[in-house]
């Protein structure tokens, strides 16, 4: 499948011409298709300048389907910022216990 989005704009999956030129792309449509197949999430999208096209695309066979890396995928930052977080909720953690277990020892010792 070509690449369709370019620098000029996304191209219609079904006749390549640029969306946006289509009718000022007032019926720019993107279709999302999703299948399982023996526990494989397939996955198709393409852009479409009007809905007719859309549903000539979908009339004809689909084609390869876009492979999936991860359904979510995490970057190094994502995992510095979540690595952060948990740091910062462990500190209050140890806080918390320290305060509390100084607390108690300052009522035990007047008792
Ligand atoms: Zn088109």
């Amino acid at each position: 499948m070509p690449e369709n989005d370019t620098a000029d704009g996304l191209h219609c999956t079904f006749c390549g011409r640029v969306c946006e030129e289509v009718d000022e792309g007032r019926d720019e449509l993107r279709v999302e298709l999703t299948r399982e197949e023996h526990g494989e999430p397939l996955y198709w999208v393409g852009d479409f300048c009007s809905q007719e096209h859309a549903a000539e695309w979908l009339r004809g066979p689909l084609p390869e389907a876009v492979t999936r890396s991860t359904p979510s995928p995490t970057t190094w930052s994502d995992r510095v910022a979540i690595g952060g977080c948990f740091l910062l909720f462990a500190a209050g953690v140890a806080l918390f216990v320290l305060g509390a277990w100084t607390a108690l020892q300052f009522v035990l010792d007047r008792v």
